[in-house]
């Protein structure tokens, strides 16, 4: 007998993400879209890419300048 092999198996069949709900009707939203696809309300701002980047972005912008002010108070 073989032992089930669980990394096969396909909870999401669909390839798209689906991550976040939309906020007025609940429907899966693709991520990435910028309004429901089901009742058109306006997606939420963490539903959209250019968010994440931008965030993501700052962060490391922020580090960045963090590891520099560090370094540079030891030099
Ligand atoms: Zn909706």
């Amino acid at each position: 007998m073989f032992a089930q092999r669980h990394a096969n198996r396909t909870d999401h069949p669909d390839a798209e993400q689906r991550i976040y709900s939309c906020t007025k009707c609940g429907y899966r939203m693709r991520f990435g879209t910028s309004r429901c696809s089901d009742c058109w309300e306006k997606a939420p701002v963490y539903n959209q890419r250019w968010f994440w980047r931008l965030l993501y972005g700052t962060c490391a912008a922020m580090l960045a300048v963090a590891v520099i002010w560090v370094m540079s108070a030891f030099l």
